[in-house]
């Protein structure tokens, strides 16, 4: 199978990347390597059936010829990361959705139907006070101008803009509603929690636990998510289908830090700090985050494989290494 990748060079693209690889696939990454990054890719950049091209999605003047060779698309190329959108609402608004329509239109142009994964993100549940999502809930977002929200409005757009390619033109879509991701390649800079912790763990620093720690997430593996795709892509029922992908065990974010201090043996204490302070304004932050996932299991048999401790474990393990090496 020929298998396109935008945005592969990133957390969740690159290990899409190693599994279609290990399977015998041929593999086409594109990546502006804006948060993505070459040692994501390293390990395979000399495999025979790997191609990287380092182009911006706005612009890319590959992408005809790349969809057309394609027998399957993830597009995960998208401005992610609460701190990052936060800092750079424009580029989060032109990315996320122009990027969505440009590939879309390619496959539809070209007159190709290649399976296509469309990531979108839980945080398109908005404020909805329930604590865990299913697909038919409602969407609650703010009346105006809170560009916190711009992320979540962008990848809503490219749920219609999939939805309305599907359903017009009888394209093989599946969108995913990633739920918190976690596992190796993913770095702290834009704000996520548990390369952060972890990071700050391994050093004895200060665990950074924003607001009371009470908020709650559900972590899922990336080596997980990445067969929960895998699956979905090729599975007809799915096309024209939005459906959460994530791992339903629910922690409060205090009880990771302390989870995370013990795995590490660490003397780290947890330093709580306002969400004025971690993100230099107000922010209105999800308080439970949790996926309903009926829909993935009933549409694949997915069941997660990694548990949240084996995860902390091999992430603790790889960022001491990575520390011996350095030192
Ligand atoms: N968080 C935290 N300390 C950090 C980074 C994040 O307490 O150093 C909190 C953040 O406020 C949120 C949770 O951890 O409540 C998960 O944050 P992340 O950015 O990883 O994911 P998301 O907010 O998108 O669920």
């Amino acid at each position: 199978m020929h298998v396109l990748i935008t945005g592969g060079a990133g957390f969740i693209g690159s290990h899409l990347a190693e599994r279609h690889l290990a399977n015998g696939d041929q593999v086409y990454i594109v990546d502006n390597l804006s948060t993505g990054s070459l040692s994501n890719i390293d390990a395979f950049r000399g495999h025979p059936a790997f191609r990287f091209d380092e182009a911006d999605i706005l612009h890319w003047s590959g992408m005809d010829k790349a969809v057309a060779w394609a027998d399957r698309i993830y597009h995960m190329a998208a401005v992610v990361g609460v701190k990052k959108v936060l800092e750079d609402p424009v580029a989060v608004m032109a990315t996320n959705m122009t990027g969505t329509e440009r590939i879309l239109r390619a496959i539809h142009h070209g007159g190709w139907n290649p399976q296509v994964v469309i990531a979108s993100t839980s945080e398109v549940y908005g404020f909805n006070a329930k604590s865990s999502f299913a697909e038919t809930d409602d969407i609650v977002l703010p009346s105006a101008g809170r560009l916190r929200w711009a992320y979540a409005v962008t990848k809503l757009a490219d749920e219609f803009l999939a939805f309305s390619y599907a359903r017009k033109y009888g394209l093989h879509i599946v969108v995913v509603r990633l739920f918190n991701t976690i596992g190796p390649n993913q770095v702290g800079h834009y704000g996520m929690v548990v390369p952060s912790f972890v990071k700050q763990a391994v050093c004895n620093a200060p665990l950074t636990v924003y607001g009371e720690g009470d908020q709650t997430r559900s972590f899922c593996d990336v080596r997980d998510t990445v067969v929960a795709l895998d699956r979905l892509a090729g599975c007809p029922e799915a096309w024209g289908e939005v459906v959460n992908v994530g791992n339903d065990q629910e922690i409060s974010i205090r009880d990771l830090a302390e989870l995370i201090v013990q795995r590490t043996h660490s003397q780290s204490p947890l330093h709580f700090m306002s969400y004025r302070d971690a993100y230099g304004e107000e922010f209105e932050d999800v308080t439970h985050r949790r996926p309903e996932l009926n829909k993935l299991r009933a549409l694949t048999g997915f069941a997660p494989e990694w548990s949240l401790r084996d995860t902390l474990d091999d992430l603790i393990k790889r960022e001491c290494t990575k520390n011996l090496r350095v030192a």
